[in-house]
């Protein structure tokens, strides 16, 4: 898996509720489907996937059209503009179910999509997969990819030989898929920067649309964290990581790729509409058991167990539906503003900032010591602080009336970044 399907949220009370009402009130953009099972559990993953249960495709598929058809009674779809279908590892179902799957998502939307992503694991794409993915409207593939080296690969516990992502990619484009996604992990334990600056040339010579480049998180309660507690890996040093981060920054650029967010890549036109709205804290529904969804300033998680999911009636009864306090609200609005690359604009800051001084103590700080700026009257991380961003973001997340105490350190910044106007919002 690959793409985020939602964003962080404090959920896990994993009580029930009902989602009909806020169905009937909403207009969502965007529709996620998630399609739990994997060839394999690979061991930094944190998503829910379950390994294959080929006997369980057809009663999920079954399931998911039923949910499908119930949507359409009970909310207005006429403002869907992207469908991004993810897991897990759908293109592992078998091609007549993967067809009826992606129809039945597909006419959800009233109108043809925007854009229409599926996440596939390059082993998965044969010609039949890549026809059948056509076939059905898909104009995008966002494919894992990770590393293209064997013992990092095997270091992630990911099964699929690098050779397949060549072919994959082929398979993809003679079938008329020409928006192929790439991800990639950076700071494998064991990996050094050349293995990186390798991994991205291998990449750019598939001439990828768009390109997602994460640094490796170990993840709560995933086996890569027993690993490192075993002391049978360690984490590649921070100041590597750094470097590999700014490399990447170096080199893509140089190719012809705009940073749109932290970790995600796009050339001209090609940025990720669906995740732009996740980032901007847009409507979307989400279909299938763990799928995450927000309606009108409610968020919501679907049943994170696929029996209980398989035997629920649409819409399926939800966990850990919740509308945020609007100081959690505020706190997500900063963190996915600054996050993109185009940052906040003003207006939205002040209003932000209005009756809480707290944050924009925090706001003034970093703007001083030049870890945010203005830029075109929008607010924004400065690219010499970007390797320290999620300091600053997690500087902002906090609750009203909580000054945080410098959670990012004196001279994180490198060399180069000047104090910036003070802030007069
Ligand atoms: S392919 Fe690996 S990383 Fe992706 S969802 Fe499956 S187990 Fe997780």
């Amino acid at each position: 898996m690959d793409d985020p399907p939602s964003i962080p949220l404090p959920l896990g009370r994993d009580r029930r509720d009902d989602l009909s009402p806020h169905l009937r009130d909403a207009r969502p953009e965007a529709i996620y489907a998630h399609v739990p099972f994997c060839r394999h559990k690979c061991h930094y993953c944190d998503f829910y996937s379950l390994v294959d249960q080929r006997d369980r495709q057809p009663a999920f598929v079954d399931r998911l059209l039923r949910e499908a058809d119930r949507l359409k009674e009970l909310t207005r779809l006429d403002g869907v503009e992207t469908i991004f279908v993810g897991g897990g590892t759908p293109t592992l179902l078998d091609p007549p179910l993967l067809a009826r799957t992606l129809r039945s998502i597909r006419s959800l939307a009233t109108r043809p999509p925007q854009e229409f992503t599926v996440e596939a694991n390059p082993e998965t794409v044969t010609a039949e997969v890549a026809q059948t993915l056509r076939d059905s409207g898909v104009d995008r593939v966002s494919m894992g990819c990770q590393s293209f080296h064997p013992d990092h690969l095997k270091t992630l516990e990911r099964w699929h030989d690098p050779a397949c992502v060549p072919i994959a990619v082929d398979h993809l484009r003679n079938a008329g898929i020409q928006r192929v996604s790439l991800d990639l992990i950076f700071g494998i334990p064991g990996s050094t920067l050349e293995d990186w600056l390798g991994d991205l040339e291998t990449a750019l010579a598939l001439d990828p649309a768009h390109l997602s480049c994460y640094g490796l998180v170990f993840e709560p309660a995933t086996p890569l964290v027993e690993k490192r507690r075993l002391g049978t890996i360690a984490p590649i040093d921070e100041d590597l990581e750094a470097e590999m981060f700014e490399a990447t920054r170096e080199r893509l650029v140089a190719a012809g790729f705009e940073q749109y967010e932290i970790s995600n890549w796009a050339k001209p036109g090609e940025r990720c509409r669906h995740n732009l709205v996740y980032w901007r804290n847009g409507d979307w529904l989400g279909l299938g058991p763990a799928a995450a969804g927000h309606l009108r300033g409610v968020r919501y998680r679907q049943v994170p167990r696929l029996e209980e999911w398989l035997d629920s009636t649409p819409p399926a009864p939800v966990v850990d539906l919740e509308r945020a306090e609007p100081s959690v609200q505020r706190g997500e609005r900063w963190m996915m503003g600054l996050r993109l690359r185009d940052g906040m604009p003003r207006d939205v800051v002040e209003s932000l900032l209005e009756d809480d001084p707290a944050r924009r103590l925090v706001v003034k700080r970093h703007l001083e010591a030049g870890r945010l700026e203005w830029r075109d009257e929008r607010l924004r991380i400065s690219d010499g602080a970007l390797v320290v961003a999620d300091l600053v973001v997690s500087d902002l997340v906090v609750p009203d009336g909580v000054v945080p105490d410098g959670v990012v350190p004196d001279g994180a910044v490198p060399d180069g970044v000047r104090p910036d106007e003070t802030l007069n919002p």
